[in-house]
């Protein structure tokens, strides 16, 4: 029996004697089969290839981010938060090894593990079991959970306070139950804005975007974003970092009021002369 990983997407399942006929992640309309066809793996053949390490990095006080070198699935980045003897994991990562355990270790280890969305469900369990903490998913994406296990703690509603100054907000959009972290214990208690892909950092790093699907480019509609703006226009926060380890890193509040308002501009033929 393994516990089998997607290659293209990272995701794990549930045990099996046989890998999965199907990828449920990536054959969903939002992510892709690969042009080559489903393959699988399993972490304990990532960890023997020797081919992967995790990266941590320190990118503020209190706030560290991990990522898989070189880039294994979705390559997204997850981040660590430690707030005041409470640690939380941000996402998550397929890669996980010996090494990476030490690491998180002498940092205090991982108390709570909180998702985005389901692209970044990965190895969550195993993280879980290994780090000893509860997996928190909104929900209304109970049906993406690839991998069951009892420390998954379904929440409902449009927040939950999982310790002083670190909430999760459901916005929806990209995923029905998507959600992103508010941590106001920040060094200089500005706040800070975790996003995962539910709110997308873009190249130029004063702007933001919300889709439905990136690989596959299938925006929201107008209503969708105006809600999600609404919804964290309420929140105080100064950085935002997104999954992958792209950052604003000030006035991230209004970056988010003023991408809307363009991103539905744009929806409604503003920078378009559709005439011609
Ligand atoms: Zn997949
Ligand atoms: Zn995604």
């Amino acid at each position: 029996m393994n516990h089998y990983i997607c290659n293209t997407c990272g995701v794990q399942y549930s045990d099996s004697a046989h890998a999965p006929e199907s990828c449920m992640i990536c054959a969903d309309e939002r992510q892709y089969i690969h042009p080559d066809g489903q393959s699988w793996t399993t972490l304990q053949q990532l960890v023997d290839s020797g081919e992967y390490k995790n990266k941590i990095v320190q990118e503020e006080e209190g706030l560290y981010s991990l990522t898989t070198v070189p880039s294994f699935a979705i390559g997204q980045t997850a981040y660590l938060i430690q707030n005041e003897g409470f640690n939380l994991l941000w996402d998550c990562i397929t890669y996980l090894d010996e090494q990476t355990e030490k690491e998180i270790h002498s940092l205090g280890g991982i108390d709570a593990i909180a998702l985005s969305h389901p692209h970044y469900y990965s190895t969550q369990v195993e993280w879980a079991e290994k780090f000893g903490a509860s997996i928190y998913i909104h929900e209304n994406d109970r049906q993406w959970v690839t991998r069951h296990s009892d420390r998954i703690v379904f929440w409902s509603g449009d927040s939950l306070e999982l310790d002083g100054g670190v909430t999760l907000h459901r916005l929806g959009g990209h995923f029905n139950g998507g959600s992103v972290l508010h941590w106001e214990n920040d060094v200089n208690k500005q706040g800070v804005l975790l996003t995962g892909d539910i709110i997308q950092v873009v190249a130029d790093r004063r702007w933001v975007s919300f889709m439905y699907s990136y690989p596959n480019l299938i925006p929201l509609p107008a209503n969708k974003v105006q809600e999600m703006a609404a919804k964290v226009s309420v929140l105080n926060f100064d950085r935002l970092y997104n999954a992958f380890h792209r950052v604003i890193k000030e006035d991230a509040h209004q970056s988010v009021q003023k991408s809307a308002k363009r991103y539905i501009e744009a929806l409604e033929g503003k920078f378009v002369n559709i005439s011609n």
